[in-house]
């Protein structure tokens, strides 16, 4: 709408001086010496957010750092959404590898460098900004309410118990986060789905004491090679994972879907060098991207035991480890999942040595539903000012906040993000784009639009 594109025109270089501001704040969440920091910058997202036309804003206090609420009710019957960001960033460590201050941010060929511009303060303005111009123009048509945490980056540990608190404080109709990528301004791309995870660990244990390889070896189970055979057991020649069940609870994406995602760019050749392989391997019937996205997968993060040391040791050990993790999609369970893999790893062990295999940790995968109103909305706001319509990505990585919204409160999220994969994030030289900045003000203020009128 040309209301918006005008005062976001009249009001940009406010607009990126105030997140420039924002961004001097060393609000570093894991760091306790950033305290104070983490109070300042809470206290600065609350009078942002109500320098830009909230009724309410307050400082909810945890066990760890503060989260701020805030919200602009309209009309209770209308319906609301929950922007769900977070002010803390990554420790900007090592120093030595930033061109310009972490905490100090440069401009630069049109981006911001900065911890923090992207991941996630920067996307996190650009719904203060937005909300700044839907008050101004008198265009706001839902009820809008922040969640803004400061502890994303240490694994949101008081987030569950806030949200839980507060289901009635929270209640939305849907939850939209910026805290993802695209996959350029060019190809703009939304995120359906999230992987989740299941980690164990495995010991085997054969003789009761590392034994001289030559007195013993040939006459006694070799860990090493009991648990490589047992992990080798693990996939198939096409490999699929061959453990009973694995597949059970998976929802196969549908045709309409595995189309629109092999619109992403993808060059094999290029994916192959920038890698270093020959060939790629992978579940057979589905394409790079698709592995990596809508399939489960079974990896071995580690493996280790007998004599690693320099020079040669002639030892039969009496022990093997592995670490073990899958990467799940919906409607697999972590719990269901990791028990299986235990179990089943109990059972292929032959009796020459005893298995023991724990668990580490998991979350859940999550996916927002191509065909969910808060999608929908998502994709026709790209579409309004990007002239394309997006493609649905699956993200292979996890963000366990969204299940956790949807179990507690009802409701679906939808990832809008506006950075790129090539953004730095928790790492030296962090950018934003400052094209991207703007385009997400200027797209999120229609998210709220068809949201409203699709209820
Ligand atoms: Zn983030």
């Amino acid at each position: 709408m040309d209301v918006w594109k005008d005062y976001q025109e009249k009001n940009k270089d406010r607009f990126l001086n105030e997140l420039l501001e924002l961004l001097r704040i060393p609000s570093v969440s894991a760091k306790s010496e950033h305290k104070p920091d983490m109070a300042r910058c809470a206290e600065a997202v609350k009078q942002r957010l109500l320098d830009a036309g909230a009724d309410k804003v307050e400082i909810y206090p945890t066990d760890g750092h503060p989260i701020v609420y805030g919200e602009k009710i309209i009309d209770a019957a209308k319906p609301t959404v929950l922007v769900y960001g977070h002010y803390d960033v990554q420790p900007a460590e090592p120093l030595e590898l930033w061109n310009s201050g972490p905490f100090d941010p440069v401009i630069k060929d049109g981006k911001i460098f900065a911890r923090g511009s992207c991941d996630d303060k920067g996307q996190v303005y650009m719904h203060v900004k937005a909300l700044e111009t839907m008050v101004q123009t008198n265009t706001l048509t839902n009820n809008i309410k922040f969640c803004i945490e400061g502890e994303e980056e240490v694994g949101s540990p008081n987030l569950g118990k806030f949200v839980s608190a507060h289901k009635d404080l929270l209640k939305a109709d849907c939850v939209l986060i910026s805290d993802s990528a695209m996959i350029s301004l060019e190809t703009p791309s939304l995120d359906v789905g999230l992987r989740g995870l299941s980690y164990i660990e495995v010991e085997v244990t054969g003789p009761n004491r590392d034994l001289h390889s030559g007195v013993y070896g040939g006459a006694v189970a070799n860990p090493i090679t009991i648990l490589a055979k047992m992990i080798a057991s693990l996939h198939d020649k096409d490999n699929h994972i061959k453990i009973p069940g694995f597949y059970d609870d998976v929802i196969e994406a549908t045709d309409e879907e595995r189309k629109l995602m092999a619109k992403a760019p993808f060059s094999k050749s290029e994916y192959k060098k920038d890698l270093g392989v020959k060939k790629l391997w992978g579940e057979k019937g589905y394409s790079t991207n698709e592995r990596t996205g809508i399939r489960p997968t079974l990896e071995l993060n580690g493996i280790w035991g007998g004599y690693t040391g320099e020079g040669a040791k002639t030892v039969l050990p009496s022990k093997a480890f592995a670490k073990i993790s899958a990467r799940l999609v919906p409607d697999q369970s972590s719990e269901k999942i990791s028990k299986l893999l235990i179990d089943h790893l109990h059972k292929i062990a032959p009796d020459y040595v005893t298995v023991k295999a724990t668990l580490h940790h998991g979350g859940e995968p999550y996916v927002t539903p191509m065909n969910s109103k808060a999608y929908k909305a998502a994709a026709k706001a790209i579409e309004a000012t990007f002239k394309k319509a997006p493609i649905p990505v699956r993200g292979g990585g996890s963000i366990p906040i969204c299940s956790l919204f949807e179990k507690e409160l009802g409701t679906k999220v939808v990832l809008m993000g506006f950075g790129l994969d090539s953004d730095n994030l928790h790492s030296p030289n962090e950018k934003f784009d400052i094209a991207n900045f703007y385009k997400g003000i200027e797209t999120i203020p229609y998210f709220h639009k068809f949201f409203a009128e699709m209820k």
